[in-house]
């Protein structure tokens, strides 16, 4: 009998295993995977660390969630800055003055002000009401037209004019000449890569992975006195109330005899006609180099095909739209029942989370319990 099985072996699981093991209890990790680190989890490919379910470079303002994490690793000062490819054009993200000055040869802070206001007002916007609305305020048509609405639409599959403004709001718009793609104090990717600090912060806790506990839920939950459960709620209850939706996504991944393939870790392709929604190159998440320092001779690139989730397939961004969230919101109240289990982490909540969110989340719930 353990105090807590902890259902999931992600950024969630591993942070509430480790402060619950610190603090003295006695803890299972269990997945149905066969590896540690949910969807952060790294590879080594030809000596070079590949996110195998996606990008994911960590950034926070979270003093608390940032020093925790350094128990476990070094995050190296990697900045996130993507490329957009817009049918060859080539712009600067997130959208700031070099993106401004490529679009309409303006040089000014002002000038690019002046022009988007002018965009803005011949489109009619007053209140956005939708995502295309709430770009075109914030950047213009221009930029919407080229490197927003393309994308945007192949990553969620649907109009824009159907997306919530949310989206959109997660990227800075700067006027000035920084191309940081995020705001954060603290940003980087871990050295030696995502796989090895999950690891560490679940050194000494027993693990099973290959484990499988919607497969056999009453024996899993005759194990301990809690349950900490990160898989998707829906799926917990059965799908008794129906299925969420969620994107998922295909990475079709290639290994290059190349030693640089695109000069960047993230070019995004946002026309409507590149059937991928970006291509990552994922040893720039660490400037080329090998664990010893040395230049790698390879490359590994992954294109990211983003499409519809279907019952079987890896459930990755929740469709947090209106009837998805009244939907969740009725497994919400039916998870508040379930007196011993504890709902975490991205799935769990259905929540479009970043990382240091999913950590603080756990942190927090941590205290809560214990
Ligand atoms: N986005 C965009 N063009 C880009 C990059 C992002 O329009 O080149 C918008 C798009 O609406 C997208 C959102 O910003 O859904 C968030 O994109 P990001 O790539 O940051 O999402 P991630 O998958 O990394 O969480």
């Amino acid at each position: 009998m353990y105090d807590y099985l902890i259902v999931g072996a992600g950024l969630f699981g591993a942070t509430f295993a480790n402060l619950a093991k610190a603090s003295g209890k006695s803890v299972l990790v269990i997945d149905k995977r066969d590896h540690i680190a949910g969807n952060v989890y790294s590879k080594k490919i030809e000596n070079i660390n590949v996110h195998v379910y996606g990008a994911h470079i960590f950034h926070t303002n979270n003093k608390e969630v940032f020093d925790y994490l350094s128990k476990f690793t070094t995050f190296n000062r990697f900045t996130n800055s993507p490329v957009a490819n817009f049918k060859g054009e080539l712009y600067s993200l997130p959208f700031n003055m070099y993106t401004f000055n490529k679009m309409w040869g303006i040089i000014t802070p002002e000038e690019a002000f002046k022009k988007i206001k002018e965009q803005k007002k011949k489109a009619g916007i007053v209140n956005p009401k939708n995502l295309e609305e709430q770009a075109i305020s914030l950047v213009g048509t221009d930029i919407y037209e080229k490197l927003i609405k393309g994308y945007t639409e192949k990553q969620w599959g649907r109009s824009c004019k159907e997306l919530p403004p949310s989206i959109i709001k997660r990227l800075p718009v700067r006027f000035t000449y920084d191309n940081n793609y995020f705001n954060a104090l603290y940003q980087g990717v871990p050295i030696g890569g995502y796989t090895k600090m999950v690891e560490k912060m679940l050194d000494g806790i027993e693990v099973r992975l290959g484990w499988d506990y919607l497969k056999d839920k009453s024996y899993y939950d005759s194990l301990a006195d809690r349950i900490v459960y990160t898989g998707p709620v829906d799926a917990y209850f059965n799908f008794s109330l129906g299925a969420l939706e969620y994107r998922t996504v295909r990475f079709e991944n290639e290994v290059l005899e190349t030693d640089n393939y695109q000069g960047n870790a993230v070019v995004n392709y946002t026309d409507i006609d590149t059937p991928f929604t970006r291509i990552i190159e994922h040893k720039w998440f660490e400037f080329g180099l090998d664990e010893n320092g040395n230049d790698i001779p390879k490359s590994v690139v992954s294109r990211e095909y983003s499409q519809e989730w279907k019952q079987g397939d890896e459930p990755y961004y929740p469709l947090n739209d209106t009837k998805n969230s009244e939907l969740y919101n009725k497994y919400k109240e039916l998870a508040s029942l379930e007196e011993k289990v504890i709902f975490g982490g991205r799935l769990a909540q259905y929540r479009y989370f970043d990382m240091d969110a999913v950590v603080a989340q756990a942190i927090s719930i941590f205290k809560q319990y214990c």
